[in-house]
């Protein structure tokens, strides 16, 4: 069965969520919605029409007068209580996004607790956005700024991370005062309706956070509408690109994260054993479903063997099954098509002359059904090969072999992606060498998946990311505020003679 094929009628409606309630939706479209691990269509989800996006922009146009003048410390409390709530409902949440993404259920509460962590950043916009003041500036004259929020805003994300990536933006959105449309992937479409729920809970008025399902059309809709002021993107390179050229075109303020091919360098004097370990995870984790999964190990130098050897045996060991078994450690892929993909990647890799040394086609089903595959390794990958330029987005791990360090980081620099990359050595003065030499935006010494925490922000450079500004962190907050200086000055007496001439103090 594939997302192509028409859902069902008697499988539950995902609507969309519209000036605080579930929005009845007179679209005639619908995507089909999975459990991956049986791949069985579990619910069908509405595709917007010209309506329904007129609908959500309105919703959030009409309610951005009364947000973004409520007082940053209102604001701020509302954030709070939607973090306890998460807290009090992070295995429900966690639930939703096993069920339709596939992800074990463990890693599942990780990305939510990951997008809990925003929420907490956002919990201290009072502070993050207050301005700056310079007494002085000229006899009697003083200088301030302040950040004053963009309006409304749309954030477009990926299949997954259902709840993390979304929570990268709207939490900080929201508590700088803008009000926001959601347009969340249509394949994991259930999380961020709850998600909604809890901010109406948390006391958000109406209208300031709206969940819109669909697909391009809904896009379009976004990116061209007058009333919307900025866009985040999270998703391919391919749309990002679109995105980005599409929103800025129509005036709009934009940040679009694309793909990845992240790599780790291996060097001889690091600790192999645990270097494997993390490697393992970080390829496979997952499924390689994440834009910083690890999917090409460099072994630079006589590493090469031993690490290949090591890895293989993790590789095959692998615990693959359904995401509610505590025991696994990678589940299904989250479509049939993403399935065909992968596969199909790791065909063109043995007809491009790769080694496979573990192929994870040959794994059987759990359940005798739904999208799985096992984890893959490939060795002596060349730099010419597909399975080495593209994103494979799948359990699929790549190793490069080259002579030295210099090596690695040309051969890292030259690829179109730069979002994380990570280094495994216990020699500080090569590890500073590379982080000065790489042109990657995430990188990790001695971890394999540098995710920047909340206060910091995440962003790749190359084609991983379209735009000035990474997301969350001090970056979000100046994404989703504009900067207003003030120059002031309360003569007494007699106003000063005309001035013709640029004024200085
Ligand atoms: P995708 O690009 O197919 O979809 C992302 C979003 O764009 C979805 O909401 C989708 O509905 C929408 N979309 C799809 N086709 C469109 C079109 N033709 N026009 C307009 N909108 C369209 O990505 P995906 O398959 O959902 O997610 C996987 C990708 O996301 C991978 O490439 C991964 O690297 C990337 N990703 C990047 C980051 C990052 O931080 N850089 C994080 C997570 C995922």
């Amino acid at each position: 069965m594939s997302i192509a094929t028409p859902p069902p009628t008697d499988v539950a409606t995902v609507k969309h969520f519209i000036n605080g309630a579930h929005h009845e939706s007179r679209s005639l479209r619908f995507g089909s919605v999975f459990d991956p691990s049986t791949g069985e269509h579990t619910r069908r989800v509405t595709l917007a029409d010209a309506a329904d996006i007129d609908a959500a922009i309105g919703a959030a146009a009409a309610a951005l007068p009364g947000w973004s003048n409520t007082t940053p410390l209102r604001r701020a409390r509302i954030m709070f209580k939607f973090k306890e709530l998460l807290d009090a409902h992070t295995d429900e949440l966690a639930e939703l996004i096993s069920r339709e993404h596939g992800k074990v259920f463990s890693d599942a509460k990780g990305e939510v607790i990951r997008g809990l962590e925003v929420v907490e950043f956002a919990c201290g916009i009072p502070h993050l956005i207050k301005g700056e003041f310079s007494e002085n500036v000229g006899t009697g004259i003083d200088s301030y700024s302040i950040r004053q929020p963009v309006g409304v805003c749309a954030g477009i994300t990926p299949f997954n991370f259902p709840a993390m990536v979304p929570m990268w933006m709207f939490p900080v959105s929201i508590a700088c005062g803008n009000t926001f449309v959601l347009k969340v992937s249509e394949r994991v479409p259930s999380t961020s309706m709850r998600m909604a729920e809890l901010l109406i809970e948390a006391g958000l008025p109406k209208g300031v956070f709206n969940v819109l399902h669909g697909d391009k059309e809904a896009v379009d809709g976004l990116l061209t509408d007058p009333r919307v002021g900025a866009i985040s993107f999270v998703g391919s390179t391919q749309i990002a690109k679109y995105i980005y050229e599409t929103a800025a075109a129509h005036g709009k303020r934009v940040q679009a994260l694309g793909g990845a091919k992240n790599h780790a360098l291996v060097l001889p004097d690091c600790d192999l054993d645990s270097t494997v370990d993390a490697l393992t995870g970080a390829a496979y984790g997952s499924a390689g479903e994440r834009c910083m999964a690890i999917s090409v190990a460099v072994a630079v130098g006589d590493v090469a063997d031993a690490l290949v050897a090591k890895l293989a045996e993790r590789a095959r060991t692998l615990k693959v099954n359904v995401g509610s078994d505590p025991e696994a450690e990678m589940g299904p892929l989250v479509t049939a098509e993403h399935l065909a993909k992968v596969t199909g990647y790791i065909e063109r890799g043995v007809t491009e002359g790769a080694t496979l040394v573990v192929d994870g086609r040959t794994l059987k089903s759990p359940t005798e059904k739904g999208f799985f595959v096992g984890g893959s390794l490939f060795d002596h990958v060349t730099p010419s090969m597909a399975i080495y330029q593209e994103e494979i987005f799948g359990p699929v791990l790549a190793v490069v072999r080259v002579p030295s360090l210099a090596h690695a980081i040309d051969l890292v620099n030259a690829h179109r992606y730069g979002n994380g990359v990570a280094i495994f050595t216990r020699d500080g003065a090569s590890a500073r060498d590379f982080v000065h030499r790489i042109h990657v935006g995430m990188i990790g010494i001695n971890v394999p998946i540098p995710v920047p925490m909340a206060y910091h922000s995440f962003g790749g450079w190359k084609e991983s990311l379209f735009g000035d500004h990474a997301v969350h962190g001090m970056e979000g907050v100046h994404f989703y505020t504009r900067l207003k200086t003030v120059t002031s000055r309360w003569p007494r007496g007699a106003s000063t003679a005309n001035a013709f001439v640029m004024p200085t103090h």
